[in-house]
C-alpha cells in the first residue's frame, strides 16, 4: 500500500495510509510559496492573467498508481485550480482561463514560476511621405545586419516603415515589434493612401500605451505618419494581412518622344483586363505565371513633360509594368496601346479601398 502526504490523500475518494508522499514528495504542502512567488510575476498593468502547470512524469506515473485504487482528481487539474484561486487573491487580477494579459507558468520540477504576457496587437493605417524607406527590416545582404561598407556600418539598406512604426511603441511597452501589413509598395514609391497593418509587439513589460503620443513621435521624422491606432485581437493580423484591395496610382509617365494631345487621349481612355506575367524585376523571389487584373485610368493631365495619371487597379496589379510593358510581360500596356516606349518615373499610392476593416475589425 501506497503512502501519500495529507494533501495529495485528500484529493482520493478512498483513504490512503499517510506518510511520505509517493507523488509530490511534499511539494503540495509548499504549492502556497510558489504561488506566492507567481503572483508577483503579474505585470503591473494586466488586468487579467491565466496560468498553466508542468508537471514532471515521474509524479504523473505515481498518480496512476493511486488512481487503481481510488478515483480523484488528478494534481495538474487541483494545481491549475490553486494556483488560479491564489494568484487573483494575491494580485487583485481576474483569473482567464483562455488567456488574458499573460500567462504565469508554474514548473513542479523546479518548483518555479516565470511569466509570458501575451502580444499586444496595433491596427492602423500608414502613410508613407518619403521615398527611400523599405516596408520592412532589410537587412544588407553583404554583412547580414553586422555592419560593412556596402551599408556604411548600418547593416541594413534602408531605413524601414516597421521600425518608424515599431520603435515608439517599443519605447512605451518594451519587447520587440513586427509589422503585418495588406500587401506593400516598393521602396522607391510613395503612399499617401493609408495603408493597413497591425503591429504586433512580443514579450511587452507594459500594455497601456498612449496611442495619440505614440503616433505624435512616428511622425515626427516626417516620413511615415499614421492614422486610425486601435488595439485589436490576435485574429485580426490574418484579417488585414491577407485582404487585397483595390488601389490608385498616381503615376508620373515619360512618353518617348514626348507625349502628344493623341497620346493623352489614348491614355485617358484606358480600361483593360491584363494579362500580366510575373516581372522580370521580381522573378527571383515570385513563381512565373500569368495573372490577370483589371487596370482603369480615372484622370490623366500634363505635369511639365511628363503624362500624370490616376490609375485604380485591382490588389496585385504591378504598376510600372502596366505603363512601361515589360517587354511584351504585361499586355496590354501603355507602351503597346501608344506604340511607343513609356516609363514610369515616380509612382505613389494615393488611395486603398480598405473600409470594410472598419466594420470588421474586433
Ligand atoms: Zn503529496
Ligand atoms: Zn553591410
Amino acid at each position: 500500500m501506497i503512502s501519500l502526504c495529507k494533501e495529495c490523500s485528500s484529493r482520493f475518494e478512498k483513504s490512503f495510509s499517510i506518510g511520505e508522499c509517493s507523488i509530490c514528495g511534499g511539494k503540495v504542502a509548499k504549492m502556497g510559496e510558489l504561488a506566492e512567488r507567481g503572483a508577483l510575476l503579474v505585470g503591473g498593468d494586466w488586468e487579467s492573467f491565466s496560468v498553466s502547470t508542468t508537471i514532471p512524469r515521474g509524479l504523473l506515473a505515481a498518480e496512476e498508481k493511486a488512481f487503481d485504487y481510488s478515483p480523484g482528481e488528478s494534481i495538474k487539474t487541483f494545481a491549475n485550480r490553486y494556483f488560479s484561486e491564489k494568484v487573483a487573491a494575491i494580485s487583485g487580477r481576474k483569473y482567464e482561463p483562455s488567456g488574458g494579459d499573460g500567462r504565469i507558468m508554474f514548473d513542479f520540477r523546479s518548483f518555479t514560476a516565470r511569466r509570458e504576457p501575451e502580444p499586444l496587437f496595433f491596427f492602423g493605417r500608414y502613410r508613407k511621405l518619403k521615398e527611400g524607406l523599405s516596408q520592412t527590416k532589410w537587412d544588407c545582404r553583404k554583412c547580414f545586419g553586422r555592419g560593412c561598407e556596402r551599408c556604411n556600418g548600418e547593416g541594413k539598406m534602408y531605413r524601414s516603415v516597421e521600425e518608424i512604426i515599431g520603435e515608439p511603441f517599443v519605447k512605451k511597452t518594451g519587447g520587440t515589434f513586427c509589422m503585418h501589413a495588406s500587401g506593400r509598395e516598393d521602396v522607391d514609391v510613395v503612399n499617401t493612401a493609408g495603408r493597413p497593418f497591425v503591429l504586433e509587439i512580443s514579450n511587452p513589460d507594459a500594455r497601456k500605451v498612449d496611442l495619440g503620443e505614440v503616433g505624435k513621435e512616428i511622425a515626427s521624422g516626417g516620413e511615415v505618419e499614421v492614422s486610425n491606432l486601435r488595439r485589436v485581437g490576435r485574429g485580426d493580423v490574418e484579417l488585414v494581412a491577407d485582404s487585397h484591395f483595390p488601389k490608385t496610382y498616381r503615376a508620373w509617365i515619360e512618353v518617348e518622344g514626348g507625349a502628344g494631345r493623341k497620346d493623352l487621349e489614348m491614355i485617358r481612355g484606358f480600361s483593360e483586363m491584363l494579362k500580366q506575367q510575373t516581372p522580370n524585376r521580381v522573378m527571383h523571389r515570385r513563381a512565373d505565371k500569368v495573372r490577370e487584373r483589371h487596370a482603369k485610368v480615372v484622370n490623366a493631365g500634363m505635369d511639365g513633360d511628363l503624362v500624370m495619371a490616376d490609375i485604380l487597379a485591382d490588389a496585385g496589379t504591378y504598376i510600372k509594368e502596366l505603363i512601361g510593358g515589360d517587354d511584351g510581360r504585361t499586355e496590354p500596356s501603355f507602351s503597346s496601346l501608344l506604340g511607343k516606349g513609356c516609363i514610369c518615373k515616380r509612382l505613389a499610392v494615393v488611395k486603398i479601398e480598405d473600409y470594410f476593416l472598419d466594420l470588421v475589425l474586433e
